[in-house]
C-alpha cells in the first residue's frame, strides 16, 4: 500500500494554523485531563481514555488510546508515546496533544494515511508521566530547573530495573508509584514500539543507556537489534525535516541526529532500557528542543517538525512479522526468538506475537506449551521508499512430540490479505517446504529442528545459547538438515 507522508505534513500545517491561538500556553494538569476527556466524549468510536495509576501526589496518569481497529481483531500492534517523564521537559505533553488533534482531524476528513494508521494500529498516548514534577517546573527555564524529578525527588527515568548491574537489593528496591504504574501498564499491554519524548537537546537516542559491564570509556552499549534501532532512529530523524540535525548551543553534535545512549552518557535504570530488555518493546528516547521548557511561542515550530517524524516511526510497528502461535491449536503464552539475537519475545496469552525485522532472512525459534520447539525461517521482503510497512503474517501451529509422522499432512499456505502476506504454517514431525507469495515475493522456509520439550515455560539464556548453536550451525553451514535430539 502506497501512502505518502505529505498527507500528514499537510494536516499538521492545517491544524497548526487552526490551533495556533490555543498554543499560547501549556495546558495545566487539570486542563490536560479535560482535553483528553473531551476527546474521549466526542470521538467514542475511536478513543479510549484510561488511567494507569496515580502519582505520589494523587494525580491520575491518563492514557488516551486511538484506534479504528475492530476490538475483536487479533494481532493489531500496540504502540505508546510517552511525554514529560521529566517534569521540567513538557514539550512532549504538547506534542502528544497536537498529534492527537492531527489524527482526529485526519479521521474527520477521511485522510487515507490517518485512516490506515488507525485502522491497523492501537496508539496509546501518555502525555505526562510526571505531572507532579511538571507542576513545580518553571516556564522559560531552558536548563536544569525544578520539577525534573517526582514529588519524592526521584528521577523516574533512573528508577526502572537496571539491565546489567543488578543485585538482590536493587532488584527488590521499592520503585516509585509512577514507575510501578508504567511497569504494570507494560505487563498488561504488549507494546511493540514506543517513543519517550524529552527536551534539552536535539537527538534521537537508541538503547542501551546503561554501559556494557566493564566499559568505562563511554563506548557504545548495543543491543543485538542495533540494525533495527538505528533504522527506527534514522526514520524519526529524517522525518523532522532537518530540525533534529541542528545543534544546540554548547552541545556536542550528533552524526545524522542519532546516538546510542551509553555513548552519549551512561545512565542506569532508564525506561528505554527497561522497555527493550524486559519486554522486547523497542523504545526510542527523542530530545525535541534545545530548551527544556521553552516559551510556548516556540512550540509550533517544534510541533510542525516532529509530528511527521512521530507518525513515520509509529508506522514501523508494521515492519517485520506477526501472527499467532498455537500448540496443537491451543492458544497460550508462547515464545519466539530470532536466532543470533539474544531477545526472546513473549506472546500475549492468546498467542499473538509481533517482531520488528528489517528486510532479510531470519531463523526463528518458536516454543509453545508442551509442543515441540521448532526453528523456522522467514524472509522479510524489501519495501519501496515511502511505502507503508506491511508485516508478514505468520501463524504457527506447533505439534506435540511422538506423533505419527505423515509428511502428506504438512500444510503450508500463502494468502494475501489486505496488502499483508499471511502464512499459515502447521509444523508436523518432519517436513521441509518452500513457498513463495505471488504478491510480494516473500519467501518462507519451513526448516525444522526438533528439540525435547522442557518443563519450564520460558527459555533461559543458557538454553537459548544451546538452541542457537545446535540449530543455527547445521542450518547455516550444512544447508537443509533435519536433526532430532
Ligand atoms: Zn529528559
Amino acid at each position: 500500500m502506497k501512502i505518502r507522508m505529505e498527507h500528514i505534513v499537510f494536516i499538521v500545517i492545517l491544524i497548526s494554523a487552526i490551533t495556533a491561538n490555543e498554543l499560547t500556553k501549556y495546558l495545566s494538569n487539570e486542563e490536560l485531563y479535560d482535553y483528553l476527556r473531551d476527546v474521549n466524549d466526542n470521538y467514542q468510536n475511536i478513543s479510549h481514555l484510561y488511567s494507569i495509576g496515580t502519582t505520589t501526589l494523587g494525580e491520575e496518569l491518563w492514557v488516551l488510546m486511538l484506534t479504528l481497529a475492530p476490538s475483536h481483531e487479533s494481532t493489531v500492534p500496540n504502540v505508546k508515546i510517552v511525554g514529560n517523564i521529566h517534569g521540567n521537559e513538557p514539550v512532549g505533553r504538547e506534542l502528544i496533544l497536537h498529534l492527537i488533534r492531527v489524527l482526529l482531524y485526519g479521521y474527520v476528513i477521511n485522510d487515507e494515511e490517518v485512516i490506515h494508521l488507525l485502522r491497523t494500529t492501537k496508539i496509546h498516548f501518555l502525555p505526562s508521566a510526571n505531572p507532579d514534577g511538571f507542576s513545580k517546573a518553571v516556564e522559560g527555564e531552558c536548563n536544569i530547573g525544578p520539577g525534573r524529578k517526582n514529588a519524592n525527588n526521584v528521577d523516574l527515568n533512573r528508577d526502572f530495573l537496571p539491565i546489567f548491574s543488578m543485585d538482590d537489593k536493587e532488584f527488590h528496591r521499592q520503585r516509585e508509584i509512577e514507575t510501578t504504574a508504567i511497569v504494570q501498564w507494560m505487563s498488561e499491554i504488549h507494546f511493540v514500539l514506543s517513543v519517550s519524548i524529552h527536551s534539552g537537546s536535539l537527538v534521537v537516542v537508541y538503547p542501551y543507556d546503561e554501559a556494557t559491564p566493564g566499559d568505562n570509556t563511554n563506548g557504545e552499549s548495543l543491543t543485538d537489534d542495533n540494525d533495527i534501532f538505528k533504522h527506527l532512529a534514522q526514520t524519526y530523524a529524517s522525518g523532522t525535516k532537518g530540525a533534529i540535525y541542528e545543534s544546540c548551543p554548547e552541545s556536542r553534535t550528533f552524526e545524522n541526529g542519532v546516538i546510542n545512549g551509553a555513548s552519549w552518557y551512561s545512565a542506569r535504570g532508564t525506561m528505554m532500557d527497561y522497555n527493550y530488555y524486559y519486554h522486547g518493546c523497542m523504545e526510542l528516547t527523542v530530545e525535541v528542543s534545545c530548551c527544556k521548557y521553552p516559551h510556548p511561542v516556540k512550540l509550533m515550530d517544534i510541533i510542525d517538525n516532529h509530528i511527521p517524524a512521530l507518525v513515520s516511526v509509529i508506522r514501523e510497528a508494521h515492519q517485520g512479522i506477526k501472527g499467532v502461535i498455537t500448540c496443537e491449536g491451543d492458544r497460550g503464552i508462547s515464545y519466539i526468538q530470532v536466532l543470533g539475537r539474544n531477545l526472546t519475545i513473549q506472546s500475549t496469552p492468546e498467542g499473538e506475537y509481533w517482531r520488528i525485522l528489517l528486510p532479510g532472512r531470519y531463523f526463528l525459534q518458536v516454543e509453545s506449551g508442551s509442543c515441540t520447539t521448532e526453528v523456522l525461517s522467514v524472509e522479510i521482503p524489501r519495501r519501496k521508499h515511502d511505502e507503508y510497512p506491511s508485516p508478514i503474517i505468520m501463524n504457527i501451529n506447533l505439534r506435540k512430540p511422538y506423533e505419527m509422522i505423515n509428511d502428506d499432512e504438512t500444510e503450508l499456505e500463502t494468502m494475501d490479505n489486505n496488502d499483508e502476506d499471511e502464512l499459515n504454517v502447521t509444523v508436523k514431525d518432519t517436513s521441509y517446504q518452500i513457498s513463495e507469495s505471488a504478491e510480494s515475493g516473500a519467501h518462507f522456509n519451513n526448516t525444522r529442528e526438533t528439540f525435547s520439550p522442557r518443563a519450564e515455560s520460558s527459555l533461559s539464556s543458557a538454553a537459548l545459547q544451546y538452541h542457537y548453536y545446535s540449530a543455527a550451525i547445521p542450518i547455516l553451514l550444512c544447508s537443509i538438515l533435519i536433526i532430532r535430539i
